[in-house]
């Protein structure tokens, strides 16, 4: 029984020496933001069963990521990749999706891509990087 509360005790001290997590500070200037969440919802559009097959034939029929192919890599795709963005209209006809209107990337190319969208850029047709006025 002694031995049970000396035991007890030592789990009750050891907890109170566990570093506890940081505060969140509030920061007025910043807005809050939901956790987990876009700007703009496209859930709709990316859980659709026609958006689904036809991401899944472009990958079969382009399977190779073209951003690398450029910089002289063969990498195997993994994204279909709206080149106009969805928010902007590119490629968002659920009954008319057009191949032309997107290309085979990687994960690490779409990522940078959409990186950079987020904040503001755009490649050109060259690869030139552009900031959008
Ligand atoms: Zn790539």
């Amino acid at each position: 029984m002694k031995i049970l509360v000396i035991f007890l005790l030592q789990i009750k001290v050891m907890r109170f020496n566990m570093p506890k997590s940081p505060k969140i500070k509030k920061r007025p200037w910043i807005d809050e933001r939901v956790k987990h969440s876009r700007a703009v919802d496209m859930s709709a559009f990316y859980n659709s069963s026609k958006w689904r097959k036809f991401s899944k034939q472009f990958k079969i029929d382009n399977p190779i990521c073209v951003e690398c192919e450029r910089n002289g890599l063969i990498v195997k795709s993994t994204r279909t990749d709206h080149i106009v963005r969805l928010r902007d209209g590119g490629g968002s006809d659920l009954n008319n999706l057009n191949p032309k209107d997107f290309q085979a990337l990687c994960t690490k190319c779409h990522a940078s891509k959409s990186g950079r969208e987020a904040h503001g850029y755009k490649q050109g047709d060259r690869g030139n990087i552009a900031k959008i006025k």
